[in-house]
Parts: C-alpha cells; structure tokens; sequence
C-alpha cells in the first residue's frame, strides 16, 4: 500500500485507549472509514498504552503515518521498527513532561516528532506556553544531526500559538477545536493557514 504525500495537508486521527489516557475515541475500523473519505495523508496519533501488536492493524486500515507515544511503548525501538515494516511512515510522541533527551537514542530514524503542546487525552485545552523551548531544541537536533523528522504540534493550536510554534521550527499543526469549534470552520482554517504561511 503506497502512502500519501507527505507535502499534503493531513488528517490527523486521535486515538484514545482509556488506559494510557482517560478518554476513548476509536479505533482501526474508523481509521479505515476515514481512509476511504480522502487521498489525504492519513496521520494516526496513538494514545495507547504498548501499542506494538495493533500497529500492523492501522496499517491495513489505511493509516500513512504511525505515531506512537515515548511514554507508552514498553520497547520503542520494536515498536518503531513494526511501525515501518508495516510501510508506514514513523512518528514518535512525547507527553508535555519528557524532555527531548529521553527520545534521543531513536530520533535520527524518525519520519515525525510530535511535541504535544497540551496533555494528551482531551480536546479543547489552553496551549502550554513551556513547550516553546522544546520545539526549539527538537529544532536544532535536527539541524545539528541531519535528521530528517517534521516536527508537529498538537493542543491548542490556534493562529497565534500556530505562528509561535512556527518560528521555532514546527512544521506540522494539529487543529480541533480551533477550527471544528468555531462558527465558520472554514475561515477559521484560512486564518491558521495564514498566520503559519
Ligand atoms: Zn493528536
């Protein structure tokens, strides 16, 4: 199964276990429902406690890219490594407490870095101002190590933070609430676009 073009913009799905996080969303059959929707890149953000033997199950159903969480893989690098045997195109999470230095042993091998910019588990949260420097640095250790990773922000993101984030080095933007919970979703999406351009 080829996968999408990254360069594209994506879906970004959340998927929520109510173990590694309280809420609970969906799963492998949505993931798929939502592949036959789009051409776009289908990116599966999974919030699941030692996701390894579901990967395979993301990947048949559509999902272009397999982010798995630092925090919750009891073997990262196998479950990193399944993640791209499947084909898919590997990201790694990192919860708003783990310093960058904890994911360092497998960042030059990864397609994404998600900095979470919000605990992950629940929508409609405050962006957290302290991930600034996070991204930053997820920034220069790219540069500093020719790694190729995009760096993506999710929690609360919206124009304003969007753009901050964007100065520092972020390249991929997680909206909900931001445009979903607004009166006209589709201006909301033009004013994001425009304050990242
Ligand atoms: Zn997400």
């Amino acid at each position: 199964m080829a996968i999408a073009d990254p360069a594209r913009d994506w879906v970004h799905c959340d998927v929520m276990d109510n173990h590694f996080v309280p809420n609970l969303t969906f799963g492998p059959l949505v993931v798929g429902a939502v592949r036959r929707f789009t051409t776009a890149l289908v990116d599966t953000h999974l919030m699941i406690e030692d996701p390894v033997t579901l990967v395979p199950e993301f990947r048949r159903a559509g999902a272009d890219q397999i982010t798995v969480h630092l925090e919750a893989c009891h073997d990262p690098g196998a479950t990193l490594a399944a993640v791209r045997a499947g084909g898919a195109r590997a990201g790694l999470a990192l919860k708003p407490d783990t310093p960058l230095a904890q994911a360092e042993r497998w960042l030059a091998e990864l397609d994404l870095l998600l900095v979470m910019t919000v605990e992950p588990g629940f929508g409609g949260q405050a962006f957290m101002p302290g991930m600034i420097e996070k991204i930053r640095a997820a920034a220069a250790w790219r540069t500093t190590h020719g790694a190729r990773y995009l760096i993506e922000v999710d929690g609360g993101i919206a124009p304003e933070t969007g753009r901050r984030c964007r100065e520092v080095g972020a390249e991929v933007f997680v909206a909900g609430h931001a445009i979903y919970g607004q009166s006209d979703p589709s201006a909301a999406l033009a004013a994001l676009r425009q304050a990242i351009a």
